[in-house]
């Protein structure tokens, strides 16, 4: 098996380039609003629930945004190192149409789904579950 880079990823390493550049695009947008709001608000105790509420929002969507930027890191290595598109439960290929809507997939939808059911049952912790 040959390993380096491959030339019928180059597409998809674009677009994951890309998206890990929006993310933390926005990631930074969604910083210096929260900044921005501190100062607006005076922190008497009526907004106090309220700030700690958007807090909330904030830290559970920088949550998100850092677990998709680490998938995509890692996607963009696997298309250096080799295994890009290769399921990593069956090693079976991913399908094209699969890597267009979800490009820094690790499992094919089979495998995809046996672990969303084995998440929902509890049986997995959430590290394999897909972020979207
Ligand atoms: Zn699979």
């Amino acid at each position: 098996m040959k390993i380096g880079p491959r030339p019928k990823f180059a597409a998809y390493r674009k677009i994951l380039e890309k998206k890990a550049e929006e993310v933390r695009r926005s990631m930074s947008a969604q910083k210096a609003a929260q900044v921005v709001a501190r100062l607006d608000v005076p922190s008497d105790e009526g907004d106090l629930s309220q700030q700690h509420h958007e807090e909330w929002i904030f830290l559970n969507r920088n949550t998100i945004d850092m677990k998709l930027l680490r998938e995509i890191a890692d996607a963009l290595h696997r298309i250096d190192a080799g295994g890009y598109g290769t399921c990593m439960e069956c090693e079976e290929p991913i399908s094209p149409k699969r890597l267009d809507a979800v490009p820094w997939a690790r499992h094919c939808v089979a495998c995809q789904e046996a672990i969303a059911n084995r998440v929902a049952l509890g049986e997995y912790a959430g590290e394999f579950q897909e972020t979207r």
